[in-house]
């Protein structure tokens, strides 16, 4: 029990507060201003008391974030029950926001590979196009397409071609820096966003992962699958252009790799003229 608002918000400092009942009357701050102010700091609920009847409505403290007003004198049965009923409601609550949080990383996410999905990634590009342009920083995309993928549904079953998407993406995770995310952006086919980064730093984060790819066989159900490639386009933001543009460079030079004979890196060209009609020059260097 504390005599003042200022005394109270000393101890929500320090320690996990659930509810606080407050009078209206205080020494300082009045009851009204102090509910107000924490509920903007805190996820708690206020009970707000008062004797005065005549001078204070109910929607008065329910419109400045309390959860009741109680008219004194208090009955301790009452003040139970309306302090039972106020934890119900935020047991709730909690209990919503926890289902919405999980249902928001559920839509974010490719089930198969628990990388994130295309959805998120255009999310993603749009707000790291959006900061590039602000701040004038670099930004890169990776697209990665792995090299007859087909034959390994065709020679080992489908279950196992699920596997292997799932192991290719956790290796392509654990070759990433900390900035830089992974999609499963459709069937075979990924991205990565990399914040900050030149298309020549985003050609060594592709080339570890090439590597990565190449020189680790896989093995699901005690069968090993060796020599797994990947073809991977490298291309960098330029300024102001469009992002189906920007993503449809980085998938045109991921292809120009597979010409280029896959298990290889092509780059588009910084400096590509931008027209309607998508052409990009690309080096395919053989890798
Ligand atoms: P390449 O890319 O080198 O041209 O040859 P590819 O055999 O990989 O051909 P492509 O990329 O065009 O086809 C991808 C294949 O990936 C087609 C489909 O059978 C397989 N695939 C796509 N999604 C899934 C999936 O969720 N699970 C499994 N097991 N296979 C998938
Ligand atoms: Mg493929």
């Amino acid at each position: 029990m504390r005599s003042s608002a200022e005394e109270a918000e000393e101890i929500l400092k320090n320690e996990k507060i659930n509810i606080i009942i407050t009078d209206i009357k205080l020494p300082g701050i009045d009851g009204i201003t102090f509910t107000k102010n924490v509920k903007k700091q805190y996820n708690l609920d206020v009970i707000i008391t008062t004797g005065y009847s005549s001078e204070y409505f109910y929607e008065d403290a329910i419109n400045n974030g309390a959860s009741d007003l109680i008219f004194k004198p208090i009955r301790l049965n009452e003040l139970m029950l309306r302090i039972n009923r106020v934890m119900r409601e935020r047991s709730l609550i909690n209990e919503r926001d926890r289902m919405i949080e999980s249902l928001r990383k559920l839509s974010i996410r490719d089930s198969l590979t628990e990388l994130y999905n295309s959805r998120h990634f255009y999310a993603q590009l749009e707000k790291e196009i959006t900061r590039s342009d602000r701040y004038l920083h670099p930004l890169s995309l990776i697209f990665i397409d792995i090299d007859y993928f087909k034959t390994i549904n065709d020679s080992y079953g489908h279950m196992v071609g699920d596997k292997a998407l799932l192991l290719i993406a956790k290796k392509m995770k654990m070759s990433l820096r900390s900035l830089d995310t992974a999609y499963r952006f459709a069937g075979d086919e990924f991205t990565i966003i990399l914040p900050e980064t030149s298309s020549e730093k985003a050609k060594v984060v592709a080339e570890r992962i090439r590597s990565a790819m190449k020189h680790e066989s896989l093995v699901i159900f005690d069968k090993e699958i060796p020599n797994i490639t990947l073809s991977i386009g490298v291309a960098e933001y330029i300024r102001n252009e469009e992002m189906e543009h920007f993503v449809h460079r980085a998938d045109v030079t991921m292809y120009e790799a597979k010409k280029g004979g896959r298990d290889n890196i092509a780059i588009s060209q910084k400096l590509a003229v931008l027209s309607n009609d998508f052409k990009v020059e690309s080096a395919a260097p053989n890798i």
